[in-house]
C-alpha cells in the first residue's frame, strides 16, 4: 500500500508506541503497566487480532514445538493440562491475558508501522502507520519492537522448475486458506522443518496420503504432550506456585538437553536414532530418512510429542521420501533419481523470510538508517539508536524466556531514566573494535539465507548476543544499567508534548 505523509491527521502523544500484538509486545505492556503504571502507551498491530504468530499460522496441527510451560507469561499460568499447545489455545491464552490486565484496551487494529523517526531537538519519535489506507502519525518517547522476526507478508518459497505446470494445488503453510479440503487427496510437503513435522501427522489423518520430501533429514525427538512433573507440581502447589516451578523445570530440562547435545553429540544421536527405530517399523531405513549429517542443535531440533510423525509412518499415512526435485509437472513432481510422485496438492514448507523490526523504515532526525548495520546491545537495543527496543527471543529455548527479559529490561531503563530526569539513552560502543559473530548461530537454512537480515551481534559483552537463558538471566540479575549507555536530556525539553 502506498500513503503519502501528507494524509497524516493523527498526531497523538504516548510515552511508549509498542508494534505487535504477540507475545513479545503483550508481555512488554504488561512490564509497563507493572513498574511505569504513570506511562502512557499504545500497541500498534496490522492484524485485526491478537496473538501474531498464533494467529496467522492455521495449518492443521499448529502447535508449539517448545514446552508452553516457558512459552507463556511467568506471571499468567498455562492452565490446560498439556504441556505442547494448539495453536487456538495459545491465541486464547494471549487474548485472555490481555483481557484480564486491560492491555486489550490499548490496542489498535489494522495499525500497519511504516517508519519512525527519531528527532533529537524534543527527544521523540514520530511514528508513521497505515490504517485503513490512510497514513497516521503518532509521537513517542520510546518504540518497543515486539514485531517477531519475519516477514508477514510472504513466507519462503525457493524457485521450482515448472512449478506453474502444475496442475493441482501448491500453498505454503503462512498464508492456509482456510475452506482448503484436503480430504482423500494426495499431498506432497516439501521440506522436514518444525512446520512440515507439525502438519503432516494432523493432516494425514484426513488426507489420502502425505509423502514428506526433503533433500536431507532433521533431527527428531519424541516426547509426551503431558508433563507428569506438571500434574504432581499442580496436586501440591497453588496455581502461581505450579506454574513457576513447571516453567523453571522445563527450562532447566531444555536447557540441559541443548547442552548435552553440544556436548556430548553422539551420545544423543544414539538417542535420538533409538528413539526413531523403537516408534517406526521394523526394517525401516532410518539412516536414509532421519539420520541427519550435522550434529543436534546445529539446527533447531523438531519436537514430534508422543512420536506423532512415526505413528503416522507406521500406520501407512504418510511415508518420507529423501531426494531432489528435478521439476514439477501437471500431474505432480519429478525426482533427480527419476522417481515421481503423484499429487493432488503441494505444500511447500520451506520455511520464513526473516525481517528485522517488521520492515518499519528507521531514521534518526530524517537520516535512514540500516538497523542491520547496528550492532545489538544486551540483545534489544541498537547501537547508537535512542530510545528503541528490539525483542527477540531465543533459538534454542522458548521465546518467552527472553522476550519477558528483554521487556522487563526495558521498563527498568525506562524506570531509571525517570528517577534521573533523561529523556534519551542510547548504547554506544565507540571505536572499540569488535569481532563479530552471527547474531543467530544456528544453521537453520532460514537464517543462513539472510544473515544480513538480523542487526549484528559482537562477541563480547554487551554487544553479545547469547543463546543462553540461565547465563543471560544471571547476567540479568546483576546487570548495571549505565554499562556503555549514554543518557541525556531533550535539549529542547519545551516542546516535548506531555
Ligand atoms: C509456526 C511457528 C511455530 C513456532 N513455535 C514456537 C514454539 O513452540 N516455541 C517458541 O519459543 N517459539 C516458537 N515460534 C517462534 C514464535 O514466533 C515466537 O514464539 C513468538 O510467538 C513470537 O512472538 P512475537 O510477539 O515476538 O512475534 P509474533 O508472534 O511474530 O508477533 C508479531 C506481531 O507484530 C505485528 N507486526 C509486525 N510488524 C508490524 C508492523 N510493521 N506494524 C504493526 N504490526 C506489526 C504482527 O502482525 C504480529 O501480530 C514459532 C514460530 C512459528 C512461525
Amino acid at each position: 500500500m502506498t500513503v503519502s505523509p501528507h494524509e497524516a491527521i493523527d498526531t497523538a502523544y504516548f510515552d511508549v508506541v509498542i508494534v505487535g500484538a504477540g507475545i513479545s509486545g503483550l508481555g512488554a505492556a504488561y512490564r509497563l503497566l507493572q513498574r511505569n503504571p504513570e506511562l502512557s502507551y499504545t500497541i500498534l498491530e496490522r492484524r485485526e487480532r491478537i496473538g501474531g504468530t498464533w494467529d496467522l499460522f492455521r495449518y492443521p496441527g499448529v502447535r508449539s514445538d517448545s514446552s508452553i510451560f516457558t512459552l507463556s507469561f511467568p506471571y499468567e499460568p498455562w492452565t490446560r493440562k498439556e504441556g505442547v499447545a494448539d495453536g487456538d489455545h495459545i491465541r486464547e491464552y494471549l487474548t485472555h491475558t490481555a483481557h484480564k490486565y486491560g492491555i486489550d484496551r490499548h490496542i489498535r487494529f489494522n495499525s500497519h508501522v511504516l517508519a519512525a523517526d527519531w528527532d533529537s531537538a524534543t527527544d521523540t519519535w514520530t511514528v508513521t502507520f497505515e490504517q485503513g489506507g490512510v497514513a497516521q502519525q503518532c509521537r513517542s518517547r520510546f518504540v518497543f519492537f515486539g514485531s517477531g522476526y519475519y516477514n508477514y507478508d510472504q513466507g519462503y518459497t525457493p524457485e521450482f522448475p515448472g512449478i506453474e505446470q502444475f496442475g493441482g494445488t501448491v500453498v505454503h503453510p503462512q498464508h492456509w486458506p482456510e475452506d482448503l479440503d484436503y480430504a482423500g487427496k494426495k499431498v506432497v510437503v516439501i521440506g522436514s522443518g518444525a512446520t512440515a513435522v507439525t502438519l503432516i501427522p494432523s493432516m494425514a489423518e484426513r488426507a489420502g496420503k502425505v509423502t514428506m520430501l526433503q533433500r536431507s533429514p532433521t533431527y527428531l525427538i519424541s516426547g509426551s504432550k503431558y508433563s507428569r512433573f506438571a500434574a504432581g507440581a499442580r496436586k501440591v502447589l497453588p496455581r502461581k506456585a505450579s506454574h513457576l516451578a513447571i516453567r523453571m523445570y522445563n527450562a532447566l530440562l531444555e536447557a540441559a538437553f541443548w547442552f548435552l547435545s553440544r556436548k556430548t553429540p553422539r551420545l544423543i544421536k544414539w538417542l535420538l536414532r533409538r528413539m526413531a527405530i523403537k516408534n517406526l517399523p521394523a526394517g525401516y531405513d532410518v539412516d536414509t530418512h532421519f539420520k541427519p549429517t550435522y550434529n543436534p542443535w546445529d539446527q533447531r531440533l523438531c519436537l514430534i510429542p508422543d512420536a506423532d510423525l512415526y505413528t503416522a509412518i507406521a500406520d501407512g499415512r504418510a511415508d518420507v521420501v529423501t531426494d531432489h526435485i528435478d521439476h514439477f509437472d501437471a500431474t505432480g513432481i519429478a525426482l533427480k533419481s527419476g522417481v515421481h510422485l503423484d499429487a493432488d496438492m503441494v505444500v511447500t514448507a520451506t520455511g520464513l523470510q526473516l525481517q528485522a523490526l517488521g520492515g518499519v523504515k528507521i531514521s534518526l532526525d530524517g537520516v535512514g538508517i540500516n538497523p542491520c548495520d547496528r550492532f545489538v546491545y544486551k540483545a534489544h537495543m541498537l547501537e547508537d539508536v535512542p530510545n528503541l527496543f528490539w525483542c527477540v527471543g531465543y533459538t534454542n529455548a522458548s521465546w518467552t524466556l527472553r522476550a519477558d527479559m528483554t521487556a522487563r529490561a526495558t521498563v527498568k531503563l525506562l524506570a531509571h531514566m525517570a528517577a534521573h530526569g533523561y529523556t534519551h539513552a542510547y548504547p554506544h560502543r565507540g571505536d572499540e573494535p569488535m569481532t563479530e559473530k552471527p547474531s543467530w548461530d544456528i544453521q537453520a537454512g532460514y537464517v543462513l539465507r539472510s544473515l544480513h537480515a538480523l542487526p549484528r551481534s559482537g562477541t563480547k559483552r554487551p554487544w553479545n548476543v547469547r543463546q543462553n537463558y540461565f547465563a543471560d538471566a544471571i547476567d540479568y540479575r546483576f546487570d548495571r544499567i549505565e554499562e556503555a549507555m549514554v543518557f541525556g536530556r531533550a535539549a529542547d525539553r519545551a516542546a516535548v508534548v506531555g
